[in-house]
């Protein structure tokens, strides 16, 4: 990491007032110093919204879900308040059904401004069927709790955690290996034409590729080739997804290092955290992760052993909003940035930019789909949008989109309620 990158990093943490919150006495349910702990009320003592009782119950979850991509949740409270969220994607049927079946029950009947003590209990109960499908789900409700909590107070989310909703830079995010160098590097220098971003995500290697190439030679021609094409003044990072050994990861590391690429993810299997930490000390790119975990603990460790200089929780896989910002308060007193995994335009982006919005470690950019996908188009209204670079935070109130009603009308539609 350039000194001048190193320091801008350290000076936006310092800045925050989570970090120095961070420094305030535990609750007295805690039963480690850490704010990842389960048992912990680290966002809600930095979130007035949560400190105050709403005075009414959750009354009904519901889902709403077409193929295996998409389903959408709706709260509603016994006075008939609502608030909308998202399961993960992918494969998100199955997670509307742990939803159903080992969440709902957990949450109706309580509170939604205890909404750190209802995602903790349902992760907790959940102790034989842990992470993956269960955070999935939970996320689901999180984050139609945060859209309802925010509705209550006429404000947007990112206003509820102390931040503004404005426009935010992207960093366009490519998700082909199967693209030639010379077609990406046509393709990024267009889109840096047409839309004006500074920033742009490739490809190296192969998913899980063990030190394999997605074809021979295509990442040491693709290092160079795209940072000729889209020129010096833009930042580019470049994204490994598990596919290299530590040997391996820091040539790759040389060469990014010498075409000036400001981001090196996921070098090395996501579950290798010492193979990561390796990477991160021996080559001067940041080295970033953690857009697969899951485990609070796991962040913990990642964190203190500093295996990675940038955090990426995905808001969807981490189980919501309220896990992902006790990863990037934890980052934050570690004076490490968060730029949170956002991979596709379903409502994660929408989520992320409200984020980034309103925590003090902030990486410069949201990551921003440039991928074509039908199945995310029209999901809701107004669409993000790329204008010099920067796509507008939504401004509310809750997440400040409106889900697409033709597209609820065709979706399967589950119920859980009080009765
Ligand atoms: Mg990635």
């Amino acid at each position: 990491m350039s000194q001048n990158r190193r320091s801008f990093m350290k000076s936006l943490a310092a800045a925050g007032t989570w970090a120095a919150a961070g420094a305030q006495p535990r609750s007295a349910y805690a039963f480690e110093k850490d704010i990842l702990t389960l048992g912990t009320d680290g966002i809600t003592r930095r979130t007035p919204v949560l400190q105050k009782k709403t005075g009414t119950k959750l009354q009904r979850i519901e889902t709403y879900t077409q193929g295996t991509n998409v389903s959408f949740v709706r709260v509603q409270t016994d006075d008939g308040a609502e608030g909308w969220g998202q399961i993960s994607t992918f494969d998100a049927d199955i997670s509307a059904q742990v939803l159903h079946r080992k969440i709902a029950r957990l949450a109706l009947g309580q509170d939604p401004a205890d909404l750190e003590k209802i995602v903790d209990r349902c992760v907790e109960e959940n102790y034989k069927f842990p992470w993956s499908f269960i955070c999935r789900a939970v996320a689901g409700l999180d984050t139609a709790v945060w859209d309802l909590l925010g509705k209550r107070e006429q404000l947007s989310v990112c206003e509820l955690l102390g931040g503004r909703p404005r426009p935010f830079p992207v960093y366009g995010s490519s998700m082909s290996r199967t693209i030639t160098p010379e077609d990406e590097g046509k393709r990024l220098a267009r889109l840096r034409g047409e839309k004006g971003f500074r920033a742009f995500k490739i490809r190296a290697g192969k998913v899980n590729g063990h030190d394999e190439d997605q074809w021979p030679g295509r990442t040491e021609h693709l290092i160079p080739a795209v940072r000729k094409a889209v020129g010096e003044d833009i930042q580019l990072l470049i994204d490994g997804n598990s596919g290299y050994t530590p040997p391996k990861a820091i040539e790759v590391g040389r060469m990014l290092e010498q075409y000036n690429y400001c981001h090196f993810e996921e070098p090395c299997p996501y579950w290798e955290l010492e193979w990561t930490a390796e990477v991160a000390r021996a080559v001067s790119v940041p080295v970033a992760g953690g857009e697969q975990d899951n485990d609070l603990a796991q962040w913990r460790r990642m964190i203190d052993m500093r295996a990675v200089d940038v955090v990426q929780p995905d808001i969807l896989y981490i189980g919501g909003l309220t896990r992902a910002l006790r990863v990037a308060a934890k980052a934050a007193e570690k004076n490490l940035p968060c730029v949170p995994h956002s991979a596709n335009l379903a409502m994660v982006t929408v989520f992320t930019l409200h984020l980034m919005g309103a925590i003090p470690n902030a990486g410069d950019y949201v990551e921003f789909s440039i991928e074509s996908t039908p199945w995310t188009d029209g999901l809701y209204h107004p669409a993000l949008e790329v204008k010099d670079g920067h796509v507008a935070i939504p401004s509310g109130p809750g997440w400040g989109v409106t889900i697409n009603p033709a597209w609820l009308a065709k979706a399967e539609r589950q119920v859980s309620d009080l009765g």
